[in-house]
């Protein structure tokens, strides 16, 4: 895939990855259904040490996965876009496909955290699908 740029709806938070990303996949953990409004949350891999944020302070809010691990989902505090989510034991940052400039690229490859999702979540034809995350 190639290198994105994205940000939020009003346009106070820019980002940009100066990497090519990791990946994509969808998440339908029961925290993540908050912060996409409800369906899973479509997020794309981002290098850590790639990813730079070029204007804006986002809003932080820190919580425990259901892994167990301490996530730190961003959004903005005027728009309310969510944006990306960042946990220190994962080399990647997880930002919310509908951030970016153009999501099209975004198509899950994998599928994780299924047992929580809701019976009318869709998974993607071709994706893997993993009841809790990749190694479990
Ligand atoms: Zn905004
Ligand atoms: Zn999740």
């Amino acid at each position: 895939m190639p290198l994105v740029k994205g940000g939020c709806f009003c346009g106070a938070i820019r980002y940009r990855v100066n990497a090519p990303l990791a990946g994509a996949a969808a998440c339908h953990c029961r925290k993540c259904q908050y912060g996409s409004g409800g369906g899973p949350n479509y997020v794309v891999l981002a290098p850590r040490v790639a990813f730079e944020v070029t204007s804006g302070h986002p809003v932080a809010h820190a919580s425990r996965a259901d892994s167990g691990a301490e996530v730190v989902r961003t959004f903005c505090g005027t728009c309310g876009t969510p944006l990306w989510s960042d946990s220190p034991n994962l080399p990647f940052v997880a930002i919310r496909a509908g951030s970016l400039d153009d999501p099209s690229p975004a198509k899950p490859e994998l599928h994780i955290w299924t047992e929580a999702a809701q019976l009318w979540h869709a998974t993607t034809p071709g994706a893997a699908v993993f009841e809790r995350g990749p190694a479990g």
